[in-house]
């Protein structure tokens, strides 16, 4: 089966952050872009590697670990493996192993402890970035605000874990604007928490997918995550 056009459209896509950052009078080189590879086999991420392409977002451990890690073909390539989906508890140890560059999607103590507990069983560090749920859609990950505001003291404690912003994936609107308030709301609650805690890095906004990387760029996103637009359409999940 033919490739996708990938060298194009991540060129075209990069244009687009370009374009929706200077906008708002931001500088593009300070948008990080994932390539999102979850369901696509590795022929798509070395066409993306081949085009300059070098950071990459997974949702699920076992794949990143078997695409990216156990791959012989891919041990050649300097890629920044980021971990951008739900992580199971009994998951936790196969993310570890993936030795991500970030994981977005820390979204409940639990496994904040046991990723933490892990990384000092490794003697590493892991970044991270915490998951919020700013809709308060019942079936999004995520803290609701209070709540993350009240676990905090405990999640800043974990000596392990190095947070470094927010992440939020808002409800799926086939209208990009949607997902302007949620984007806004994630960077206000960014905003509260880096002048209550100043010694934390909070400078990092996980926001932005396909259809709505645009608008989250104009309300300040420094990471959008990007499958569709770059791969094309995926089978699976
Ligand atoms: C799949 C996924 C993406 C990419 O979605 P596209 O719409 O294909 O760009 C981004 N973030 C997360 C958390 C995802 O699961």
């Amino acid at each position: 089966m033919a490739l996708p056009p990938i060298a194009e459209n991540l060129h075209h896509v990069k244009a687009r952050i370009a374009q929706a950052a200077q906008r708002v009078g931001r500088d593009p080189h300070t948008i990080t872009l994932v390539a999102v590879t979850k369901t696509h086999p590795w022929a798509y991420v070395a066409a993306a590697l081949t085009a300059g392409q070098v950071d990459f977002g997974e949702n699920r451990p076992e794949e990143a670990y078997a695409k990216f890690i156990e791959n012989p073909e891919a041990v050649s390539f300097p890629v920044r493996l980021h971990l951008i989906g739900p992580i199971q508890s009994r998951k936790a140890k196969i993310a570890a192993a993936c030795r991500p560059v970030l994981i977005h999607s820390i979204d409940r103590l639990k496994i904040a402890r046991k990723l933490n507990q892990l990384a000092e069983e490794q003697e590493m560090i892991f970044d991270a970035l915490l998951e919020v749920n700013v809709s308060g859609e019942p079936s999004k990950h995520g803290w609701a605000p209070e709540s993350l505001k009240q676990e905090l003291p405990q999640l800043l404690a974990l000596e392990h874990l190095r947070f470094h912003g927010l992440m939020t994936i808002p409800p799926y609107d086939p209208d990009p604007e949607a997902a302007r308030p949620y984007f806004v709301a994630l960077r206000k609650l960014r905003d509260q928490l880096a002048t209550e805690y100043p010694q934390h890095d909070w400078s990092q906004l996980s926001m932005g997918m396909s259809h709505d990387f645009e608008v989250a760029i104009e309300e300040g996103a420094t990471i959008v995550r990007v499958g569709t637009a770059i791969f094309g359409p995926r089978g699976g999940y």
